[in-house]
């Protein structure tokens, strides 16, 4: 196939949600597609299968769909899809953030009972800001439901999004029966079978079907009638421009546990949502997926994952050229040349697929080659990405060394540590105090800091919660010194890993009590220059 053809074919997205709002049971469904494939005409096989978290390695092993913690990738009709992980699902952290640095679109999974919660609209601003096209599911219309409409409002109130219905739903709750495809213009009903069975059936006729009337509620059926014209005439009209530019979300709705509208949401969006795009370099040099020249940056890293070898695997988004195994390329950061020897871990059971990949694909190298969290990997040495963000911090801690006489493994550790990206440091120049000041996304980076500290350098250490929650870069308006604000007590300022000046806070009373008194202040959730 021409690389042109193997690009164009490509879909990468996270599904990103709120815990419980059922990414989980989501992502299972859509691999049950993509499996699907792999066994067409093979009825006996699929009559065997079941689908159930703990199957995956089986899946693998049986249909060649490759399943690590950190990327899905199967294929589905004619397209490679590569489902990234969002990790720390409930245990949020920066990883979870940058995950969506390497995506080409996003999947945000709203319980349609509950609405927007908290942690779907923290990760749906991280994709909004990157212009990410986001595609909706609004989950669990077999239980109570808010109204269609109202959850089409809340997108557009609380997260600022135009909402274009693709389908819209015949019944909520105990009376949800199916769906109208507003495209093509033909209800799929949902047939209660056996619960999560394999592949909900769906029966296909005309919104004034006789058949449609005799299998659906009466006035849910008049209701649903009434509110497609409402949208017909007031709705959001589909613009792909404005998907593609994630000023407009296209709207899904169904029951990811029945399987119902699944399938629906997963033709859309492959319809729908960008193949990978060009990024631009840090010298804004524009990288197209389908140059020659290999490139690629690195967005996350796991270590410990043998812990008889101290392996580290730094997991790579491709953005042009082709992966080959055994290929040379350069760390641009430190200019050193490095062999993409050992790739195949990633794609654990299927060894054959990793030995070429694409832009929009994931490969995982292991090794300690000093990899770094935004490092960019490419044949041309000059090549940089700055594709990875800093987040800011909501939990802060000290990180103290309880021993004197292991100071250096200490810091070298945690040198290491800071140079992944695993937490972020802040320097408070003028306390002149050594012990340093991490902040992170989620609590969870400081036990990882905490467990690799002992296991990988032997060095204690001991974490004292600092008290603040939030962060906010400043700078003054008028080019004056930071040194010159009034600093309330209980507000500290500090630098940044790059010397820019931070201040933190206690609470959202604190921000305002410190911009009261400082009205010299500009504060900013994220850097300016980000
Ligand atoms: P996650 O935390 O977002 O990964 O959510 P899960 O996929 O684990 O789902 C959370 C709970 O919601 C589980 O008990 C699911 O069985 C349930 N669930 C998921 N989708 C649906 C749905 O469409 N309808 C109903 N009734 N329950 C669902």
């Amino acid at each position: 196939m021409p690389h042109e053809a193997q690009i164009a074919r490509r879909r990468s997205f996270a599904i990103i949600s709120h815990p419980d709002a059922g990414k989980t049971t989501l992502t299972e469904k859509l691999l049950l597609y993509g499996g699907a494939v792999a066994l067409a005409g093979s009825v006996t096989a699929r009559k065997n299968q079941r689908a159930t978290t703990s199957d995956w390695m089986e899946l693998e092993k049986q249909r060649g769909i490759s399943v690590s913690s950190t990327v899905l990738q199967f294929e589905y009709k004619d397209s490679v899809v590569n489902l990234l992980d969002t990790p720390g699902h409930k245990d949020f952290s920066e990883d979870t953030y940058r995950v969506l640095t390497a995506v080409d679109a996003a999947i945000m999974v709203v319980d349609a009972g509950k609405g927007i919660e908290a942690q779907t609209r923290k990760l749906f601003e991280v994709c909004r800001r990157r212009g990410v096209p986001i595609f909706t599911f609004m989950n669990k219309l077999d239980r109570p439901a808010r109204e269609p409409l109202t959850l089409l409002d809340e997108l557009e109130t609380v997260l600022g999004i135009g909402a274009c219905a693709i389908n819209w739903p015949l019944g909520l709750g105990q009376q949800f029966r199916g769906v109208y495809d507003r495209r093509k213009k033909d209800v799929h009903l949902f047939e209660r079978t056996v619960h999560g069975a394999y592949r909900a059936p769906e029966k296909v006729g005309g919104l004034d079907d006789d058949f449609v009337a005799q299998h659906t509620v009466p006035e849910a059926l008049e209701q649903a009638k009434m509110e497609l014209e409402m949208l017909d005439g007031a709705g959001h009209a589909y613009d792909r421009t404005k998907i593609d530019r994630g000023e407009l979300t296209p709207v899904f709705f169904g029951s990811a546990s029945n399987n119902f509208g699944v399938q629906m949401l997963l033709d859309g969006f492959l319809e729908l949502a960008p193949p990978p795009e060009a990024r631009m370099a840090a010298d804004g040099r524009v990288i197209e997926p389908t140059a020659e020249g290999f490139s690629g940056f690195v967005f996350k890293i796991q270590a410990n994952m043998d812990p008889r070898h101290r392996d580290r695997m730094s997991f790579v988004r491709i953005v042009s050229g082709k992966f080959e195994r055994d290929m040379q390329v350069t760390h641009t950061r430190t200019g050193k040349l490095v062999r993409l020897a050992n790739s195949q871990k990633l794609f654990a059971q299927d060894r054959e697929t990793v030995n070429e990949a694409y832009a929009g694909d994931v490969v995982g190298i292991v090794g300690n080659h000093g990899f770094g969290i935004g490092d960019t990997l490419a044949t041309d040495p000059k090549l940089k990405f700055d594709e990875i963000p800093r987040f800011a911090p909501e939990v802060f801690a000290y990180l103290h060394n309880p021993s004197t006489a292991h100071y250096k493994r200490f810091r070298d550790g945690l040198e290491q540590l800071l140079s992944e990206g695993v937490v972020q440091q802040f320097i408070q120049p003028h306390a002149g105090q050594r012990v340093p000041l991490l902040g992170a996304v989620g609590p969870l980076q400081f036990e990882v800091v905490q467990f690799r500290l002992e296991s990988e350098y032997n060095a204690q250490s001991r974490l004292e919660n600092a008290p603040y929650t939030v962060l906010r870069w400043v700078r003054t308006k008028d080019g004056g010194a930071i040194e010159d604000f009034d600093i309330p007590s209980g507000v500290a300022t500090a630098q940044d890993s790059e010397e820019r000046w931070v201040v933190f806070f206690s609470d959202q009373w604190a921000i305002n009590y410190f911009e009261r008194r400082n009205p010299n202040a500009e504060l900013s959730e994220i850097p300016w220059d980000e």
